[in-house]
């Protein structure tokens, strides 16, 4: 069973999960989540559910609100194309930075996905041509 870190932009084991919230639960990368599955709760709560149709359905509803927010700011009607894919490549950078974080803490954490090197290194128009 696995859900959506968003800022790892990756669907991770929700049993690596608890035990990542559990050995620094102070990071910030396990602040209240405010969807309406989470309700206010970190995200470890879905690995402690006893009924896995239950686990299930909180994963997904979860996992479901966050690529619906992702993708709602990626095509937001106030950013250009241009903007949309430096604000994709910077999602990117931020979440590899946060498996880095993880992998320096000593904490039991996946490496990077190879998709999200892929997205940060896809070609992005610079900052300063128009
Ligand atoms: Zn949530």
């Amino acid at each position: 069973m696995a859900t959506v870190v968003r800022d790892c932009l990756s669907f991770v084991a929700v049993d690596k999960i608890a035990r990542a919230v559990q050995a620094d639960p102070e990071n910030s990368l396990w602040m209240a989540c405010t969807c309406q599955a989470c309700a206010g709760r970190q995200l470890e709560w879905i690995h402690y559910l006893r009924d896995r149709d239950e686990q299930q359905a909180a994963a997904f509803g979860h996992a479901l609100e966050i690529l619906f927010d992702l993708r709602d700011h990626l095509v937001s009607p106030a950013l250009n194309p241009k903007d949309r894919q430096l604000s994709w490549r910077e999602h990117c950078g931020a979440a590899l930075a946060r498996y880095d974080e993880l992998h320096d803490a000593g904490q039991e954490w996946p490496t990077a996905p190879n998709f999200l090197r892929q997205w940060f290194n896809l070609p992005v128009p610079s900052r300063t041509a128009s």
